[in-house]
């Protein structure tokens, strides 16, 4: 089964809507023409309106860094599925390490949010990895596998064909230290073998598992061209059009 690629930015809590907008223009020319790899960047939610604008008619598609999962209400300071695809938002980045270590995310709530999203046409970018001390104690595959089940918990097999998975090692992001094309390789396959356990072969075959952590012009061949890495979530190299248009060709 052959995976269609998908590379996406996750832009965090940088550049204003200048930035932003600079940064888009150059991808969008960057682009054009550019097919056999999936491509999306996520700005925070201020910057949604503006983004999704200037890339209209374009092949890059846009997502949330985060939702609720309500529709709507009383939540203060937060963003609904039904806001992100009003805007015309395609992805919403789910579970993200910073989410988990600093704002209390839980696999429960997680998986809670991936449903609402399916529900809404979104999709949702599932990210999962293990700290440092874990992966040193040899504790890689029971924390990610708890984080895939329970993240991952309530899906349907439908539902689950169409999420994408990132293996983000908590390690790797965001310090320059990029997990080695073998140690990602052998995580995206215990993760892939794991959904064939938990959904089935076909879903397993069907599923993107993102590789993210400290991916750069420099590593990005060597971690795609790998069997189970069918992608890239990307962070600080995002922010800039040349390294960001230079994953993305490193997956065709
Ligand atoms: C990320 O934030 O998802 C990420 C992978 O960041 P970086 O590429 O900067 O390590």
């Amino acid at each position: 089964m052959s995976r269609t690629p998908v590379i996406v930015g996750n832009w965090k809590m940088h550049n204003t809507v200048g930035d932003a907008l600079q940064l888009v223009r150059a991808l969008k020319v960057k682009f054009l023409g550019v097919s056999g790899v999936e491509i999306g960047v996520c700005p925070t939610f201020v910057l949604l309106p503006a983004v999704i604008d200037a890339l209209k008619e374009s092949n890059i598609g846009v997502g949330g860094q985060n939702m609720y999962f309500e529709n709507k209400g009383a939540f203060t300071g937060e963003v609904s599925p039904v806001q992100l695809k009003d805007l015309g938002c395609k992805y919403v980045i789910l579970g993200h390490s910073e989410r988990r270590q600093f704002f209390g995310e839980t696999d429960e709530l997680v998986s809670k949010k991936a449903k609402v999203a399916h529900s809404h046409g979104l999709i949702p970018i599932v990210c999962v990895g293990e700290k440092l001390d874990q992966r040193e104690s040899g504790l890689t595959e029971e924390i990610v596998g708890k984080q895939v089940d329970g993240s991952l918990d309530g899906l349907t097999k439908e539902e689950m064909s169409k999420t994408i998975v990132a293996y983000e090692p908590v390690w790797a992001i965001g310090t320059g230290k990029v997990a080695t094309t073998e140690q990602a390789q052998a995580v995206h396959a215990f993760i892939r073998e794991l959904l064939r356990k938990k959904f089935d072969a076909a879903v397993a075959a069907e599923v993107r598992i993102q590789y993210g952590g400290s991916v750069k012009p420099d590593n990005a061949k060597g971690l795609l061209s790998q069997n189970d890495i069918d992608g890239a979530l990307v962070g600080g190299a995002s922010l800039k059009a040349d390294d960001f248009s230079a994953i993305v060709k490193a997956a065709i």
